[in-house]
């Protein structure tokens, strides 16, 4: 049979309709894997990266030394950070910036931390409603790490045991 009566016939008893519907058919007694979302979640890893966050110590100390590091490692230039010397000595940032807009969830900025400052939380459900939401300064990343310090925490410890 010829390439073009072989098209013809499967053209003229719809012969793709008939492949679809028997995967149709196929599927239909299945187990469904549908979630519905956002009733129902699905397992999140603790190595997920979301919304970031600026952690403190225990005593309510902020853990960044405004060492940098994270700015330079960042590659979408997404970090900002001014730096300034405290009262006491102590090297802070005057402004820590991410512009969530540019970042691309890498990771490398925690990565780079060597105080466990800067660490991306599982928080995935947010969103930007007016111009410039987009950059967390140092307040709203640090009002996140104290509200989800225990969930960081937690995760940080399992992440520590899968290396
Ligand atoms: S996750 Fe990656 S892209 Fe985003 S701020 Fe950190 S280093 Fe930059
Ligand atoms: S968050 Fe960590 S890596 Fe970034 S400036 Fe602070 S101490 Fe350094």
């Amino acid at each position: 049979m010829s390439s073009m009566t072989r098209s013809f016939f499967k053209t003229y008893f719809l012969w793709e309709l008939l492949q679809g519907l028997r995967l149709t058919f196929r599927n239909l007694w299945v187990r469904k894997f549908t979630v519905a979302y956002p009733e129902e979640k699905t397992p999140q890893s603790p190595r997920f990266r979301g919304l970031h966050a600026l952690r403190r110590y225990a005593n309510g100390e902020e853990r960044c030394i405004a060492c940098k590091l994270c700015e330079a490692v960042c590659p979408a230039l997404a970090i900002t950070i001014e730096s300034s010397t405290g009262p006491d000595g102590t090297r802070r940032t005057s402004r820590y910036d991410i512009d969530l807009f540019k970042c691309i969830y890498c990771g490398f900025c925690e990565e780079a931390c060597p105080v466990d400052a800067i660490v991306e939380t599982r928080i995935h459900e947010y969103h930007m409603e007016r111009r410039g939401e987009n950059i967390m300064s140092k307040d709203k990343l640090l009002a996140v790490g104290d509200r989800y310090e225990a969930m960081i925490a937690a995760d940080k410890a399992a992440d520590a045991r899968y290396r």
